[in-house]
């Protein structure tokens, strides 16, 4: 019998399906339940940077007069596992499912049924 490798390696990739500019819900840690845009998405890592979420401190070094050295709050990047996608058109924390439309992949919401591309 021949077992199907591949298929699961296929799996792995669909994880992958919160790009640049969604807006995700953080559903695990201290900032449970917050939204933000996502402003970055870190392939290899499997990490994502969301606007206003994960904040840390960092010190910065005054690089000319008009930039003074100081602290600067950036949002740093989390695991892609601990935030949930929400649906552009019914706001309503989603997953997706793949779909080949006219030679374009594009993302379907499983609430609502709508393209979110
Ligand atoms: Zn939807």
């Amino acid at each position: 019998m021949l077992k199907q490798k591949k298929e699961k390696k296929q799996d792995l990739r669909q994880n992958f399906h919160i790009k640049k500019d969604d807006l995700v819900e953080v559903n695990t840690g201290e900032e449970k339940g917050r939204r933000g845009r996502v402003l970055q998405t870190l392939s290899a890592k499997q990490q994502v940077i969301i606007e206003g979420i994960n904040l840390v401190k960092k010190h910065q070094r005054a690089r000319s007069q008009t930039k003074p050295s100081g602290i600067v709050t950036v949002p740093a990047p989390i695991h892609m596992s601990n935030v949930v996608l929400i649906c552009a058109k019914c706001g309503k924390k989603t997953t997706v499912r793949r779909e080949r439309i006219e030679k374009k992949r594009v993302r379907i919401c499983k609430k609502c049924g709508e393209i979110i591309e």
